[in-house]
């Protein structure tokens, strides 16, 4: 088990992380979600021992590793950009690292022999790595960050520079992969429905603090904080007058004005003045006569078009209120 206690890291006078507690079980998929930078890189090169903290600690089971340098602390990395040796093939990739630990060649090669079946990559041992797809190489440097069977995978933006069906489809195979292979895996995205899709808790961090610690279904549902909720693409407004509350882009109801006039009990009106579609949903945006626009997601006809007037109401189950003095929960 990972165990991470008011860690504080400083590049000079800028600190990167400030006071960061975090725990990860063995076995479970944490993914560690935030904006460009928040301290999600950091905590990995710091959990990694790329970085010394100024204050705090690292702990595997108990055991501190202040001291222990990266290679002795069996953490697996894979980056977006994942720095494959161009002049090698596949098979020379995935043995390398193996080969750094002194594992003896036979068993190295067998060892990157399975991991490539592992990552669906059976077949490609002699292919040159140059001439591989994107994703393909993604693999590729999964597998050669799974071959020393570290107790602990970080994975840092992994799936970033790839193109959105193929990312969609390499988090549920990712996800089946971890799991099945009981490993214990701190994911860093930006992208919530990636840290959503496959992670067991996700870890929100703002300017070097975690901001919420939940199951992918608390945070959604109940964003701890303003940040958060705006981060996960709530709205924030004051609209539907009972103070300042966030609001799930699908949790509104909206019907054309005329056709709901007087069942608007608690409702507010406003004008579409944007509407793009969005695969399985239509996202409106709703002018309203209090505060910023609304932006709310349509399932089913009839949609409203730009410039339609329409009444809105909202489901009580997606709005929450916000106690800003009330600090953000921490793991225990
Ligand atoms: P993220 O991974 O969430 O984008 P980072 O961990 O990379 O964030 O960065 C956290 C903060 O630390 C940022 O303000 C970033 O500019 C700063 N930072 C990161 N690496 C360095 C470095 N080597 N030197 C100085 N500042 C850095």
């Amino acid at each position: 088990m990972l165990r991470v206690r008011g860690l504080e890291v400083r590049y000079g006078d800028r600190v990167a992380l400030a006071g960061v507690d975090l725990t990860v079980d063995d076995g479970e998929i944490v993914s560690v979600l935030g904006p460009s930078g928040s301290g999600k890189s950091t905590l990995l090169r710091a959990i990694a021992g790329l970085e010394v903290p100024a204050r705090g600690s690292v702990a595997w089971d108990g055991r501190d590793l202040a001291g222990i340098p990266p290679h002795h602390r069996h953490v697996g990395m894979m980056f977006q950009q994942h720095a494959l040796f161009p002049h090698r093939d596949v098979l020379g990739n995935v043995v390398f690292g193996l080969r750094m630990q002194r594992t003896p060649p036979a068993r190295a090669e067998q060892r990157a022999r399975e991991m490539l079946d592992v990552v669906g990559l059976a077949g490609f041992e002699h292919r040159n790595v140059a001439e591989l797809s994107g994703g393909e190489q993604q693999r590729v440097a999964l597998a050669r960050a799974l071959a020393p069977a570290p107790r602990l995978l970080m994975l840092d933006e992994p799936l970033g520079s790839l193109d959105r069906p193929l990312r969609e489809r390499l988090m549920i195979e990712l996800r089946e992969l971890f799991t099945g292979l009981g490993l214990t895996t701190v994911y860093v995205t930006h992208d919530h429905d990636e840290a959503f899709a496959l992670a067991d808790r996700v870890a929100v961090m703002r300017a070097g603090r975690i901001e919420q610690v939940g199951t992918p279904l608390e945070v959604w549902q109940r964003p701890a904080t303003e940040f958060v909720a705006r981060f996960l693409g709530y709205n924030l407004t004051e609209a539907f007058g009972d103070g300042r509350v966030g609001i799930r882009p699908d949790g509104v109801h909206v019907a054309r004005a005329a056709a709901a006039s007087g069942s608007g009990v608690g409702g507010v009106d406003g004008v579409v003045v944007a509407r793009a579609f969005r695969r399985d949903h239509f996202l409106l945006r709703v002018k309203v006569a209090d505060g910023d626009p609304l932006e709310i997601a349509v399932t089913g006809a009839p949609v409203p078009a730009v410039g339609d007037a329409v009444h809105l109401v909202a489901d009580p189950d997606a709005v929450v209120r916000f106690d800003e003095g009330t600090p953000p929960p921490q793991l225990p």
